[in-house]
């Protein structure tokens, strides 16, 4: 596999950009390594959503480097990103909406899984036109009615699958499927897998030879060994999501996401803060302006609760947060304009995690991620190769 080299310092701040998210390609790896070990099956790293926002290109490389074998994205024009950015690995992708661009992707090596009879023929067209063979999975719903075809569907979307492969063009390698379970309890996989089971019997039974099945995600890689089967699909585990927070895996954290302090002012008692003057200030003290707000992924939801480190110090951040900037009451610390400002970091240091956020905003740690805005500065660090 070839892609391109990669550089093995960190590039700090080369933009001039208001903030920076650090992206440890370290980490990435070893949690890519860590989840291949655990399931002991081969590892799709899932990159969608530009690798959940911190850079597909930077966490497809890591998580190779950590030993995956393929990476899976959402759409096509993601698989074909990775393809743009240099690299080779198998690429499978999922969400083939209208006006998806499938002869593209098809030319540019990528998987596509189909979940009807209208999918599998667009692509097999696509496959035709180009004069090649498509490489095809079957996506069956097994509870989730999400994505997916429904059980009744799934004999016609075979069959249709036999007629385009008798065609050449396309190849069904894989039947798979998602889980909706968001628990920690294994058992809840079972009645899925038995339909993907059902759904495999049929497809071998109508004449396909698929060579793979699989199903589990960060969470069912974790607790449910039943469901590892051929392939497990791992996304927010790479990064350091737990998938079971009271049992964590240790997973390493993969990102820092730091800003300066722009100015500072000294307030008297009562000075209200921020748009709609929400919050005020109970003594003298200083106010910290940080260049970020709600357009760069801090919620307005930040606001009350949220703290950041300055100095090695937590302080609150106060008032409404606005689109570009928001404010932290430092009181009597010492700060000075230029600090560094960790708005995500390492429990170990005392900063706040990720997961601190999500638990905060009444979300979880993928939402937090992928809502980091494009202001910010993607800068990656460490060597993962
Ligand atoms: C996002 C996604 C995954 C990865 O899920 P995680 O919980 O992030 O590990 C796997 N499969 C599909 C189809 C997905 O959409």
């Amino acid at each position: 596999m070839v892609t391109k080299p990669q550089s093995t310092v960190r590039s700090r701040a080369t933009t001039g950009a208001p903030s920076r998210l650090v992206v440890s390609r370290d980490a990435i790896a070893e949690n890519t390594r860590r989840m291949r070990a655990l399931a002991s099956t081969p590892l799709m790293a899932v990159v969608k959503a530009d690798g959940f926002g911190l850079g597909a290109g930077v966490v497809a490389r890591a998580a190779l480097a950590g030993g995956a074998s393929e990476l899976g994205v959402a759409t096509c024009d993601e698989a074909l990103a990775l393809r743009a950015d240099g690299i080779e690995a198998p690429v499978l992708a999922w969400m083939l909406h209208p006006g998806a661009p499938l002869a593209d992707a098809v030319g540019a090596d990528v998987a596509l899984s189909c979940a009807s009879v209208d999918q599998l023929e667009a692509v097999a067209a696509a496959a035709s036109s180009l004069g090649v063979t498509a490489a095809v999975e079957l996506e069956v719903e097994t509870g989730m009615h999400r994505s997916g075809c429904p059980v009744e569907e799934w004999g016609p979307l075979v069959r249709a699958a036999v007629a385009a492969e008798r065609c050449n063009g396309v190849d069904v390698r894989g039947v798979w499927t998602h889980f909706g379970a968001t628990d920690d309890d294994p058992t809840s996989f079972a009645d899925p897998l038995l339909r993907l089971d059902a759904a495999w019997a049929t497809a071998r039974a109508l004449g396909l030879r698929p060579r793979r099945r699989h199903a589990a995600s960060s969470l069912a890689t974790a607790i449910a060994p039943a469901a590892r089967l051929g392939l497990v699909r791992v996304g927010a585990a790479l990064f350091g999501i737990e998938p079971v927070a009271a049992r964590p895996l240790g997973l390493a954290p993969s990102i820092r996401w730091e800003t300066s302090v722009a100015q500072l002012r000294d307030v008297p008692a009562g000075a209200s803060v921020g748009y709609g003057g929400g919050y005020r200030t109970s003594r003298r003290g200083r106010l910290a302006l940080l260049p970020l707000g709600y357009a760069d992924g801090i919620p307005r939801s930040a606001w009350p609760g949220s703290t950041v480190v300055i100095r090695g110090r937590r302080h609150p951040l106060v008032g409404a947060v606005s689109m570009d900037q928001c404010v932290v009451d430092v009181g009597d610390a010492g700060v000075g304009v230029g600090d560094e400002v960790v708005l995500i970091g390492e429990a170990s240091r005392g900063e706040p995690t990720l997961a601190e956020w999500a638990m905060l905003l009444g979300t979880i740690p993928q939402e937090v991620l992928t809502r980091i805005g494009a202001r910010v500065e993607r800068v990656s660090d460490g060597r993962a190769a």
